[in-house]
């Protein structure tokens, strides 16, 4: 199974399609990550399903 998995989302501030490591083996996450394109910070929330498919979720923060 692949730890690493290559997503694209797309960025809540821009809207640019950025591509995304996500890491497979922890089930649950939630972190802050700078858009590629417009550097505002993004807000992550993944969780890894049974099957090891990552569903990633993502918001923008409100100033
Ligand atoms: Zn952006």
């Amino acid at each position: 199974m692949q730890a690493l998995s290559s997503q694209k989302i797309a960025c809540p501030y821009c809207g640019e399609n950025i591509s995304v490591l996500i890491d497979c083996s922890v089930p649950d996450q939630e972190y802050i990550e700078d858009c590629q394109v417009c550097c505002r910070p993004i807000d992550f929330n993944v969780s890894v399903d049974e099957d090891g498919v990552p569903n990633v979720f993502v918001c923008g923060e409100n100033d």
